[in-house]
């Protein structure tokens, strides 16, 4: 889902290169902490995968492109399967709550209908139904790091890209952030967080990456799936902080209650056991990707036929994408499957385009 061969970066105008040779893949569904402290490359990592930049040398493939070779003029369509947040939350201070998370559908041309109906689900699912028409100041750094989380998946990304998202919260809105985090990724949606709180990161059965002055010293699975022999300490100690210590609660919390099948969204107790659920980090097969690729290139020679039949959809009141559309959960909580690129993308850009709105995601897409 996520592969950097061999890719070493130079910032313009740096002596040292802030990546050196970084090789390795997430698959589909993974959590992965990517650690080190300032300066490591965590960032530049992240936005090589936002195709913020191409790296020096090598090459990253994200969702089966290899982003060195896609084109500028695609480059928008492609970061719609990508939401990503970051420790400023970068939220639009003069718009409600409701309306900066319905902005990044409008952009992409989304239907009213789609936008009225995920965006309330979209609050929801971060704990923020009855705030819709909050202002961004009037909203706690907890509460506005949710709002940016919305606003992230509410178009469903196939990956998440978190840049030390509770680096300017306290511990227990740390805990809360991580809790949601964990609860995307448990509906499939890869996650990519970036923190150089390492510490609470190591006792956790997630994926470590982590980072020195730019070269990876260590990438780790921790545990296998089913593999109960390696369970985390409950009770960390306390030289790792109490921000360490809730989030590692919280999520460990949250991995029980998904594996016992309890609704994720109901306060729960107690934490005993934390089998992990086995089709969270499926391996991803190679095949899909090469499909995804050709899928997305072939909507190309069809974008007019294809506007046309998104604009009629939208007259009827339903989306252009119908595997987009919001699931509700018998449970009440708000499922998030991860969308095919097959479902999304043909009509969407033809609409998105018909709007002008094409090649103009910086303002409001994940590098907003
Ligand atoms: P981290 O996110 O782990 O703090 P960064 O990826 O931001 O690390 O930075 C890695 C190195 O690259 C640092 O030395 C930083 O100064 C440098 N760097 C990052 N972005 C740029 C840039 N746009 N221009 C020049 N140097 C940069
Ligand atoms: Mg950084």
């Amino acid at each position: 889902m996520i592969r950097f061969e061999n890719v070493t970066k130079r910032h313009r105008g740096t002596k040292n290169p802030a990546l050196s040779d970084l090789d390795f893949e997430i698959q589909r569904g993974e959590f992965v902490f990517l650690v080190g402290p300032s300066g490591s490359g965590k960032s530049s990592c992240l936005r090589l995968i936002l195709r913020e930049y191409g790296p020096t040398t090598g090459r990253v493939v994200v969702l089966g492109r290899d982003l060195t070779t896609l084109s500028t003029r695609k480059v928008p369509y492609f970061r719609r399967h990508i939401g990503s947040v970051f420790q400023d939350f970068r939220l639009l201070p003069n718009k409600t709550v409701f309306q900066n998370v319905a902005f990044s559908l409008q952009v992409i041309g989304s239907s009213r209908p789609f936008i009225r109906q995920a965006v309330p689900e979209a609050l929801a699912l971060v704990g923020l139904d009855g705030k819709e028409k909050r202002m961004p100041h009037e909203l706690s750094g907890g509460e506005q790091q949710r709002v940016a989380i919305a606003r992230a998946i509410v178009n469903r990304p196939q990956i998440l890209l978190a840049d030390e998202p509770t680096g300017n919260l306290d511990p227990a809105t740390s805990a809360d952030i991580m809790q949601l985090l964990a609860r995307i990724n448990s509906g499939g949606t890869t996650v990519v967080m970036a923190t150089h709180e390492a510490g609470f990161v190591d006792q956790m059965r997630r994926r470590v990456i982590e980072l020195s002055q730019g070269v990876v010293i260590r990438d780790e699975s921790k545990g296998g799936y089913g593999d109960t022999t390696s369970l985390p300490n409950l009770a960390p100690g306390p030289e790792r902080g109490a921000t360490a210590a809730a989030a590692l609660t919280a999520v460990l919390e949250l991995q029980r209650q998904i594996a016992e099948g309890e609704d994720v969204g109901a306060v729960a107790a107690e934490a005993t056991h934390v089998p992990v659920a086995p089709d969270v980090a499926a391996p991803e097969p190679v095949e899909a990707d090469a499909t995804v690729g050709e899928t997305a290139a072939s909507s190309e020679t069809t974008e007019d036929g294809a506007t046309v039949g998104a604009v009629a959809a939208e007259a009827d009141g339903t989306t252009a994408a119908p595997g987009a559309e919001p699931a509700s959960a018998p449970t009440g909580v708000i499922d998030l499957p991860p969308i095919d690129l097959v479902e999304l993308g043909i009509d969407e850009e033809g609409v998105a385009e018909r709007l002008g709105l094409e090649g103009n995601d910086d303002e409001v897409g994940p590098t907003a």
